[in-house]
């Protein structure tokens, strides 16, 4: 009996020992797979359940990651730079004989005989209203000697490229043949009037020998070249009160004095732009 009771005794002990190391051996696994480092792992491969193997309890090791939508990426569109209006003390006043031209592009081109001067309707309505405010001896339409829309003349360095831009000669010939030049500031200021950035370009302006005419760029011609946009803004342009000419540093003033600014000018965003004291 009492051995029967002892060897009851012993298979008991050896039972719970058994279940013991069995206890001892889930919890070691158990605090394992707690310390297991937990890794976060990109968004589409996150949620891999890891087991430790059955018939253990499935140890979940990572938090299921919910996917995040990039955000959006906005493409920024390259920004043409701003023209600052001037802050003006006193109120616009518009000088009288400014006309808003047609914005008509139509090409028109000039049999010259031996050439041709194309222009854009735009211009040639401006250079018509021009022909009004000055009532002067020269016909400017007539005196063309460079339209719009060309490239062949490397000394007017892309000005005339685009449409809006155009020379005039300034030149009138005598009884005896001679030349004389005309009285430009009356040109110089019908043609400013009438919305061309006008300058007198003198004789070796441009290149050596250059001849004396006037250059003109119709302000907010939707087809100018770069070359005379720069002309009307630019450093040297008309609109900060110079000549519009590139070669000089710092840029040569305005001959004229200064622009003439028309409210249909102002409603395109051009302002005077000539620096303040
Ligand atoms: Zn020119």
């Amino acid at each position: 009996m009492r051995r029967r009771h002892l060897w009851q005794n012993a298979r008991m002990r050896s039972t719970r020992r058994a279940a013991l190391r069995l206890c001892g051996l889930c919890l070691i696994l158990l605090l394992a797979g707690c310390n297991l480092p937990v890794r976060q792992t990109p968004a589409a491969t996150a949620g891999p359940t890891a087991t430790l193997g059955a018939p253990f309890p499935t140890v979940t090791l990572m938090p299921t990651l919910t996917p995040e939508a990039a955000p959006p990426v906005e493409a920024t569109a390259p920004t043409a730079p701003a023209r600052t209006p001037t802050p003006t003390a006193t109120p616009f006043a518009e000088p009288a004989g400014c006309q808003r031209p047609p914005e008509d592009y139509t090409r028109v081109t000039l049999d010259r005989g031996a050439w041709v001067a194309v222009l854009n309707a735009r211009t040639v309505a401006m250079l018509q209203h021009a022909q009004t405010l000055y009532a002067g001896p020269v016909n400017f339409i007539d005196a063309i000697t460079q339209g719009s829309y060309n490239s062949t003349e490397a000394a007017s360095f892309g000005t005339h490229d685009g449409g809006g831009a155009v020379d005039i000669s300034v030149l009138g010939r005598n009884a005896d043949g001679t030349w004389y030049v005309h009285d430009t500031a009356p040109m110089i200021r019908a043609l400013r009037l009438a919305g061309f950035a006008a300058w007198v370009r003198q004789p070796g302006d441009l290149y050596q020998g250059s001849p004396i005419h006037i250059h003109a760029v119709a302000v907010g011609d939707a087809e100018l070249s770069p070359a005379a946009q720069t002309q009307l803004t630019g450093e040297e342009g008309y609109f900060r009160g110079f000549d519009g000419l590139p070669d000089y540093d710092p840029p040569r003033p305005d001959p004229h004095g200064g622009p003439v600014l028309c409210a249909w000018m102002r409603d395109l965003g051009y302002a005077d732009l000539r620096a303040t004291p």
